[in-house]
């Protein structure tokens, strides 16, 4: 059980008292939300920008898929919010694989730029691995080079994907406790349940990872202190597949016709001690941790971090 985090009393009671979803739910969970330390995390990192002097973030969108061109537009605003110089590279869907490499390879040379994302995934006919492999590890903010997710594999942690480093920090805000805990990710992609799974293992949890070969995932689930749902599948967790007491993160972001759902049921709340609301969960916090890996890689780049392994 995980209902004894320090400040959650008062939360707790608060929301019970008015906490009714839009389907009736009475809520018991305590939310985190991402927005209130999303908005410190960005609050740190203007601060940051002014103190380093001047900050770049160049992404590089290819094709206009209409979800990926508003991820990018709210990642721009935020880092201009940030006081970042931010570069928008947007470039047609028929684009060859050689020029993008050297899009990419000209954001590398650029020194005004401190991190490239590369939105993936890339249309049809392009290579995501070859796109990300060109980027420059120190520039990597995404966290998906190779040698970033091979660090991470290994336990020193460089460039670490936003989305798993939102998650981290919400747990952290609100004092789950990790060392020993059983922690169950559902999804293995590079981006989230991968990084998140290495993640918690360091933090010393024991860690089980499904995915869609998963044979009775409420088995493997019911035994989860810490459920981390990354599956892209609208309310594939319900509540009789969590744990009472659980601490439950739904990084899911379907759009259904009734609206826009996370992979968890929000019946859950009634069952769990933590959980976050889809929206305004992770969604926040994977803005924020990019924009805060940018500050990092700038740091990097002006050798106030040491960056290990390929640049001396
Ligand atoms: P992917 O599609 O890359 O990965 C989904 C993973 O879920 C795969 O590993 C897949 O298994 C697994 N999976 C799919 N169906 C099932 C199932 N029925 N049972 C068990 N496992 C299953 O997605 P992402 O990791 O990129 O994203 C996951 C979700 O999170 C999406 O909804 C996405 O929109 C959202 N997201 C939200 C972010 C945020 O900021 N809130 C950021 C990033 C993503 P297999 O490997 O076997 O195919």
């Amino acid at each position: 059980m995980l209902r004894s985090s320090a400040n959650s009393g008062l939360v707790l009671a608060t929301q019970r008292l008015g906490g009714i979803t839009s389907r009736g739910t009475n809520l018991s969970a305590t939310l985190m939300k991402g927005g209130p330390l999303a908005e410190r995390v960005r609050a740190e990192v203007a601060d940051d920008v002014r103190e380093l002097g001047q900050v770049g973030l160049a992404t590089v969108q290819v094709g206009e898929d209409p979800a990926s061109t508003i991820y990018i537009r709210r990642k721009h605003e935020a880092a201009d919010e940030a006081g970042m110089h931010s570069v928008d590279r947007k470039l047609p869907a028929s684009i060859s694989q050689e020029e993008l490499v050297e899009e990419v390879a000209a954001l590398n040379a650029d020194d005004g730029i401190d991190g490239i994302l590369v939105q993936l995934p890339l249309p049809r006919g392009l290579d995501d691995a070859a796109a990300v492999t060109a980027i420059d590890p120190v520039k990597d903010v995404d966290g998906v080079h190779p040698f970033n997710a091979g660090e991470l594999y290994l336990g020193r942690p460089t460039h670490v994907p936003a989305t798993p480093l939102g998650i981290m920090a919400l747990l952290d805000e609100h004092r789950v406790p990790l060392d020993g805990a059983r922690a169950v990710v559902i999804g293995r992609s590079d981006i989230v349940g991968k990084p998140i799974a290495h993640l918690l293992l360091q933090a010393h949890a024991t860690v089980t990872i499904c995915h869609s070969h998963t044979d009775d995932l409420a088995r493997q689930t019911l035994d989860a202190d810490v459920l981390v749902v990354a599956a892209g599948v609208p309310e594939i967790v319900t509540t009789d597949m969590v744990k009472s007491g659980a601490a439950v993160v739904d990084v899911g972001i379907n759009r259904t016709e009734s609206g826009l759902v996370g992979d968890v049921d929000p019946d859950v709340a009634k069952v769990a001690a933590f959980l976050t609301p889809v929206p305004g969960g992770v969604g926040p916090m994977t803005i924020a941790m990019l924009l805060e890996n940018t500050v990092r890689a700038a740091r990097f780049r002006r050798g106030l971090l040491a960056f290990p392994g390929i640049r001396g």
